[in-house]
């Protein structure tokens, strides 16, 4: 978040000043994470000229085709490549960092280790194995962290207003999206995790017309419940 929105006010012509400007021209570039905020930082890497760039993943890669867990109609996870990807640099998987190493407060190595993925443990997901021996380092002058978002900021205001979360650590709501404080609504990423700009619309359409229908008793507005209008 600090690198991509600054290369966009770039591009929309503002001007930033030379000690905050973050670029990847001319350096070696790591990215860790394998996800969507990772090919753009691929994407904008690349462009701004970097030497090389590696986006390095925990989880093991996708397989080409759907594996038997994964039917139709759920979401297909399998392999992607991005338009970003299609432009370079390259991608590693189940690699885990250890630690980074520099010179005079300067980065010049990320420390890492290869994964082995083992049978799911009680909580349903699979074991983590370090290989033994297969430490290795990455030179690098440039590491962009795309790990996801993990939820909503807890303390503060949150935890303030006593608000309830869901077992990943996302606001917890009722059918019309109010937390279990009367009249705090919630949507979008805070209340679904992580997702799309499609259903922060959808759902902001529909608390809408819920804390319309909360504050006045009725509403124009359409409910849109699983992101369909009715
Ligand atoms: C790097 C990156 C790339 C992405 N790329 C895509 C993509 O290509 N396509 C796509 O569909 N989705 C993408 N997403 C996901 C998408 O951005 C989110 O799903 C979407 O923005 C969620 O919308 P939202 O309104 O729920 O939350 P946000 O967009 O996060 O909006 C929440 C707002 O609340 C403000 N806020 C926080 N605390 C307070 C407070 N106490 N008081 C007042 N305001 C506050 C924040 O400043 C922010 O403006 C990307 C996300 C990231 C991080």
């Amino acid at each position: 978040m600090d690198y991509l929105p600054q290369q966009n006010r770039i591009l929309k012509g503002d001007d930033i000043p030379a000690e905050e400007r973050i670029s990847a021209e001319g350096k070696r570039v790591v990215i860790l994470g394998g996800g969507d905020t990772g090919a753009d930082c691929l994407g904008t890497a690349l462009r701004q000229g970097a030497e090389t760039v590696h986006q390095v993943e925990l989880l093991p890669r996708p397989p080409d085709d759907r594996n038997e867990n994964n039917p139709w109609p759920v979401w297909p996870t399998i392999f992607r490549t991005s338009a970003a990807h299609e432009e370079g640099g390259g991608r590693e998987y189940s690699i885990l960092t250890k630690s980074f190493s520099g010179e005079n407060g300067v980065l010049k190595r990320l420390h890492a280790v290869r994964l082995e993925w083992g049978a799911p443990h009680e909580t349903g997901r699979p074991s983590m194995i370090e290989v033994e021996g297969s430490e290795f380092e990455i030179e690098t002058d440039l590491v962009l962290l795309a790990m996801g978002f993990l939820g909503p900021e807890q303390p503060g205001l949150l935890t303030n207003l006593g608000i309830a979360f869901a077992p990943r650590g996302n606001v917890n709501t009722d059918a019309t999206r109010m937390t279990n404080v009367p009249g705090v609504f919630s949507a979008g990423d805070m209340a679904r995790g992580q997702s799309l700009v499609v259903w922060a619309i959808a759902e902001g359409r529909d608390v809408a017309h819920h804390v319309d229908k909360y504050l006045r008793g009725a509403t124009d507005l359409p409910p849109v419940p699983g992101g369909v209008i009715v």
